[in-house]
């Protein structure tokens, strides 16, 4: 049966979906396998309580590509959301990303001049000398001693599991500081949510005759089977999973997802807060019916709290870990990669880093521009 098709894509993630869309426009037959019981991959979207709820974080669409945003809208309306998160630091609120607003809320100051006076004084205060040796000072070395402490130091912590003292500075090369009172988190030309969810972009993507997919179909339950069958495999699952960690593993940082549903309108006021804190265990909240501005049934609301956890086999890997170390391993194992002809890793764990949608889009579409 698999004599037939073009290409067997591992993973119903957005890249794959892409690919898959692409592809069978171009006249392929395309088989889809997911290993999990539904499409989507990580920007997968349930409606409870009439709310998309993201069930894997938070994710709002964001580019200044204006192809990618038109392409991405064919598949979905999409609202005018901004992202705007707010921290909450032992109970009181900033806002961010660091603003005028959040410097106000800190010193009371009124104007960039001030602002600028404050944290260059803060900066002045620690003298540091030569090049930033770990995060902190990195971090101290560009927004000065408050930001870094109430708003920074907990936060990233939680989040790698490490002092800030251990961590490499190259995690935060720049932070967005701006010296206006403008609360929206990304620089972009373009940024909304798809009204009614993500769900339905992949689904319409992977609606098409010559695509069939299947869920709850793990590649490694018959990798020899697949790669025999099938005379081109896109690849967007592990890709040290794939060589059977023969080199050694690749680091990944997971989460967990812990969602109640509430018996209230409006729980937080906002879709997204950060607890800067060191204490609170988790490092945001997520009330997801402010995506869609309050849409879902009167009297309830469903939220997320988001506990970074450290990765090891079997659970699911959120963010690799572009370490020195890490690189160099990936490096190793895309070497590999290249000499599996018939193989083509993509996506963030085929090509172990961080993409965002919109780049995940864009590597797709170069993709099947090159192979097909
Ligand atoms: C917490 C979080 C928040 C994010 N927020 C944003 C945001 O706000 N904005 C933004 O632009 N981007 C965001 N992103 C990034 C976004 O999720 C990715 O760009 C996108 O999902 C990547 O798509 P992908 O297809 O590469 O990977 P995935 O979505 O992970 O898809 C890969 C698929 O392959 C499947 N698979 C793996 N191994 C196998 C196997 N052996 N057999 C069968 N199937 C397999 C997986 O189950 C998965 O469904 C966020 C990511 C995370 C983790």
């Amino acid at each position: 049966m698999a004599k037939n098709y073009d290409y067997l894509i591992v993973g119903a993630g957005l890249f794959g979906a892409v690919f898959a869309h692409e592809a069978a426009l171009r006249g392929k037959k395309v088989k889809v396998i997911e290993k999990r019981n539904h499409i989507a991959g990580n920007i997968y979207t349930k409606e409870v309580d009439g709310i998309q709820v993201h069930q894997y974080g938070a994710h709002i669409f964001h580019t200044s590509d204006k192809d990618i945003w038109n392409y991405v809208n064919q598949f979905a309306e999409f609202n005018r959301y901004t992202n705007s998160p707010v921290a909450n630091y032992k109970g009181h609120m900033y806002n961010l990303p660091f603003n005028m607003n959040t410097f106000s809320e800190l010193w009371g100051v009124r104007t960039p001049d001030e602002a600028r006076a404050k944290i260059q004084e803060q900066k002045d205060a620690v003298k540091l000398s030569g090049e930033p040796k770990n995060l902190e000072e990195q971090a101290i070395s560009l927004i000065g001693t408050d930001v870094y402490e109430k708003l920074i130091k907990g936060y990233t912590e939680k989040q790698w599991g490490q002092e800030a003292t251990d961590l490499p500075a190259f995690i935060i090369r720049r932070l967005p500081v701006r010296y206006t009172f403008d609360n929206n988190y990304f620089n972009d030309t373009y940024q909304g949510i798809p009204i009614g969810g993500y769900t339905q972009i992949v689904e319409k993507m992977l609606d098409h005759p010559e695509i069939d997919v299947e869920t709850g179909v793990d590649f490694f339950a018959h990798k020899d089977q697949y790669l025999k069958d099938y005379p081109k495999v896109i690849f967007t699952g592990m890709i040290d999973q794939y060589f059977d960690y023969q080199l050694g593993e690749l680091e990944y940082r997971s989460l967990r997802f812990e969602t109640e549903e509430l018996d209230v309108d409006n729980y937080q006021g906002n879709a997204v807060i950060n607890y800067t804190d060191a204490e609170t265990p988790f490092t945001r909240i997520i009330e997801h019916k402010h995506f869609e501005f309050g849409k879902g049934d009167k009297g309830k609301s469903v939220i997320t709290r988001e506990y970074p956890a450290d990765w090891k086999r079997g659970d699911e890997p959120y963010y690799p870990v572009n370490n020195s170390r890490n690189n160099s391993l990936y490096k190793q194992y895309a070497a590999l990669a290249k000499q599996e002809g018939n193989v083509i890793f993509g996506g963030r764990l085929g090509q172990y880093r961080y993409y965002d949608m919109h780049q995940v889009i864009h590597a797709a579409l170069v993709l099947v521009n090159s192979e097909i």
